[in-house]
């Protein structure tokens, strides 16, 4: 798979990608992808890339030709599945898109930054709008990375244990249950007698019980799905 991160502050988008669980995608050949820096694509003096927004107010807006450059010359090479642009008034984003997502092959995800982006990239580029949360950060950076690591991780290969994913909360709408790990005992506190067991079946009956509980305390809403 592929992903195309389009940004005018790249800097902000590389580090993550290199380690852990997404360096091993992609060292495994399972993911690329490719960082453009918006000002590369701008015909303007001084990399412009954004400009005072028409009808005045505060803050800049990233202008059209840089963005249309940019995604029309990925376009001339391939065939997108989707150009994502990530904004706080787009679809929520959560685990079903992450699966969705991780099933295609190109992606392009643009960051807006500043006061956004000109209305035009949307109307005419842009396929799919995603949104992290309800709340403002400064960049689609993040929100880019976010979408990264979910959809990364979940493509076939890329962990050790491809069995852990499906178990993750929210794949089968329910939280996933406690988890422990050695010693057994630690300052008096031990860890569920059942877990130390070696009986697979009630470990597994007893997993998917903490996993109900769990979400019946924390996201009742989910269990409608789930049933
Ligand atoms: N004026 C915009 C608004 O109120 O909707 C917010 C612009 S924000 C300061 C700058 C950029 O950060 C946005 O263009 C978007 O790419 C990104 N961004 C901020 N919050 C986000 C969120 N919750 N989800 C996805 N992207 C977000």
């Amino acid at each position: 798979m592929r992903i195309d991160i389009i940004s005018c502050v790249p800097q902000l988008v590389e580090s993550p990608l290199s380690h852990s669980i997404l360096k091993r995608a992609q060292a495994f050949g399972l993911l690329e992808v490719h960082i453009h820096d918006l000002r590369d694509y701008t015909p303007y003096n001084h990399r412009q890339v954004d400009d005072y927004p028409f009808g005045g107010g505060a803050g800049m807006v990233l202008m059209i030709e840089p963005i249309a450059r940019c995604i029309r010359s990925l376009q001339s090479e391939r065939t997108y599945d989707e150009v994502i642009y990530l904004t706080p008034d787009g679809e929520t984003f959560n685990q079903k898109t992450a699966n969705r997502l991780s099933l295609t092959q190109n992606l392009i995800l643009l960051a807006g930054h500043y006061k956004g982006i000109d209305q035009r990239v949307r109307d005419l580029f842009i396929t799919k709008e995603i949104s992290i949360g309800d709340y403002v950060l400064s960049g689609g950076e993040l929100p880019a990375l976010v979408l990264v690591d979910a959809i990364g991780r979940i493509i076939p290969g890329v962990l050790s244990d491809e069995t852990s994913a499906l178990f993750d909360s929210f794949q089968d709408n329910l939280l996933d249950a406690p988890v422990y790990t050695r010693p057994a005992e630690w300052e008096g506190h031990k860890v569920p007698e059942i877990l130390t067991s070696g009986h697979a079946a009630k470990i597994s009956a007893w997993l998917e019980e903490q996993s109900l509980k769990k979400t019946r305390e924390r996201r009742p809403d989910l269990l409608k799905d789930w049933e």
